[in-house]
């Protein structure tokens, strides 16, 4: 049993805030992200939440017990970082071995756990190899199977990718998810990057100068963002903005300077004044009947679809469509916004009307 809870928890350094106050649960088994900027406190939650840095306030729980206080050595996790030192005077074998050999396990028992984790990891054939002579991709690896291992309640990992190259990261997230359901070890994982939070978690909070903006599942925070924050930061391109002033009542939103009305039905709370708009590109269409008008600033080719640019009133909109869809420069189209797909936020907070 080890879910992890945390409450309230704060980290000052001196008189800087890098952690707000931050209340969250990773549950037993899950893979949880912790995403954001850089900067934003996501590392210093992790190293507070794996007992190498102590809160300034707040409580950590870790399968029921309070460990809010104790240090790293004494809350039976494994922590798998950027820059991990291996021990460059033994062998790839000896690296993965060391934590089994150290808790005395019996000499056939750590071989074939080691030979169990090397094949996971793809690195059979480099266990008999110093580890000096390594590339970065392959001593993470090895750093991976030290971690695992040893089986621990929970894994907190700090970018454990990052030294990797495009195409091997992908290949190493899809493994990492696969070792992670085979395993069920709650797993921590810090990245600032969206697209691997999106890929291998099954929770995650999205940070933002020490502050929790956003706690869920990856669908959730993708389609329905709590703020624009979190709009701006999921999704390549992002969330088209479009800012405006006019009146939001529960189901419907009427634009006033561009004279458009339309129904929202996921306004439940009403607004008036300063109003930002926000629609995923893949919502905004083609559609010569709409009164949002658009010019084509620019297309961007990506396969099976492209990236218009089209410049409005309201400033440039992208909109994901077909390339099969022809689409002259400088031409002009409506262009429809899903109103099943629109997210309101007041520009004064940035909070979403939901
Ligand atoms: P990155 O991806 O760049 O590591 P992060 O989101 O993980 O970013 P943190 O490392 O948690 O961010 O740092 C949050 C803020 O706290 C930063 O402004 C950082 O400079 C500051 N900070 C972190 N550790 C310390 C420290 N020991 N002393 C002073 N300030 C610190």
């Amino acid at each position: 049993m080890a879910q992890i809870r945390i409450e309230n928890l704060r980290k000052e350094f001196g008189s800087f805030t890098a952690v707000q106050s931050s209340t969250f649960t990773v549950e037993d088994g899950e893979f949880f992200m912790l995403l954001g900027p850089s900067g934003c406190g996501k590392t210093t939650t992790l190293r507070m939440m794996a007992g190498l840095e102590l809160p300034t306030s707040g409580q950590i729980y870790l399968g029921g017990e309070e460990v809010s206080q104790r240090p790293a050595s004494q809350r039976d996790i494994a922590f798998v970082f950027q820059m991990f030192a291996l021990y460059p005077h033994m062998n790839v074998r000896k690296n993965i071995a060391y934590p089994l050999v150290s808790q005395g396990l019996p000499r056939d028992q750590v071989r074939r756990k080691v030979g169990e984790v090397a094949e996971i990891l793809g690195i059979t054939g480099l266990l008999d190899r110093p580890v000096g002579g390594l590339s970065g991709g392959d001593r993470q690896r090895v750093a991976l199977g030290r971690a695992i291992v040893r089986e621990p309640k929970a894994f907190f990992m700090d970018e454990p990718m990052g030294a990797l190259d495009a195409e091997f990261r992908e290949h190493m997230a899809g493994e990492l998810r696969a070792l992670h359901d085979r395993m069920g070890a709650t797993t921590v994982y810090v990245t600032h990057d969206q697209l691997e939070a999106m890929q291998m978690g099954d929770k995650i909070v999205v940070m933002n100068h020490g502050v929790i903006e956003q706690f869920g599942v990856p669908q959730d925070i993708y389609n329905w963002p709590a703020t624009r924050f979190v709009g701006s930061f999921i999704g390549s391109p992002p969330m088209n903005f479009l800012e405006f002033e006019g009146v939001a009542e529960k189901g419907a939103v009427e634009v006033t300077m561009a004279g458009l009305a339309m129904p929202v039905p996921r306004i439940l709370e009403g607004a008036a004044g300063g109003l930002t708009l926000g629609v995923r590109p893949e919502h905004v269409s083609l559609d010569d009947a709409a009164a949002l008008r658009g010019k084509v600033l620019a297309a961007e080719y990506l396969g099976t679809t492209q990236i218009v640019t089209f410049e409005t009133a309201f400033g440039p909109v992208k909109a994901r469509v077909s390339s099969a869809q022809h689409i002259p420069p400088g031409g002009f189209t409506g262009l429809r916004l899903d109103p099943r797909n629109i997210t309101l936020f007041e520009r004064a907070n940035g909070r979403a009307l939901l």
